[in-house]
């Protein structure tokens, strides 16, 4: 299974630097953040529970 950037949508599968976590909103949804979206602040959104933030 192919794994997506939560913010930009790259495919990092094979990207070095990634992170994941949990939402600190719901925790029923995992965002996946490139490393050119964690060192930009890029901003994700939870479809569940609307949370949104860079952390
Ligand atoms: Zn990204
Ligand atoms: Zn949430």
């Amino acid at each position: 299974m192919a794994d997506f950037c939560s913010s930009c949508k790259k495919q990092i599968t094979n990207l070095k630097g990634t992170a994941r976590l949990s939402c600190p909103g719901c925790g029923k949804v995992d965002f996946i953040r490139c490393m050119g979206c964690r060192a930009n602040a890029v901003r994700y959104v939870c479809h569940e529970c609307g949370f949104s933030g860079p952390n």
